[in-house]
């Protein structure tokens, strides 16, 4: 479902202080899997990070945006020129998608995705085809863009949770 508190996600940590138990398998943990594997993205304005968690509470799979094997250098990372094929859009692969293709498990089936941003029309499709379940997001900054919308209602449609 898509929740109507856009723009915040879900509110993680602020366990009052309070000492908590040690845990590693915690939404709060996962997410800051997504968000440390982010740091290695080397887009200068977006870096973004995803995490698959099985049921079973295991790590399967961690990305970040970045250029394709092989294409390091090779390709813009601006966003503002004139021509799009100046601009890295055509270019990157997403957080999700690489998520996704670095699994170590055969598949994917009924897993959660932990991601910084609220996915694109084109990871919500992979997304779908990978058979993940559960979509868990820390900022839902492109909100208004009619990508997200796109994505909203493929998610929505599929039958996969966001929160
Ligand atoms: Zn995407």
């Amino acid at each position: 479902m898509v929740g109507p508190q856009r723009a915040q996600g879900r509110a993680w940590g602020g366990g009052g202080g309070a000492v908590r138990e040690d845990n590693f398998e915690s939404p709060d943990n996962f997410m800051s899997v997504a968000v440390l594997a982010a740091q290695s993205s080397k887009d200068p304005s977006t870096k973004v990070g995803a995490c698959i968690v099985s049921q079973d509470n295991k790590v399967v799979g961690i990305g970040y945006n970045a250029m394709p094997n092989g294409c390091d250098g090779r390709f813009p990372w601006g966003k503002d020129a004139g021509n799009d094929l100046d601009k890295k859009h055509f270019y990157v692969c997403h957080a999700e998608l690489n998520a996704i293709m670095n699994k170590n498990s055969a598949d994917v089936k009924n897993c959660t995705m932990y991601v910084a941003l609220f996915p694109c029309n084109e990871c919500a499709k992979l997304i779908i085809q990978a058979g993940i379940k559960e979509v868990v997001y820390l900022s839902d900054e492109d909100h208004d863009k009619p990508a997200t919308e796109a994505s909203r209602r493929l998610l929505e449609a599929a039958g996969i949770v966001t929160m």
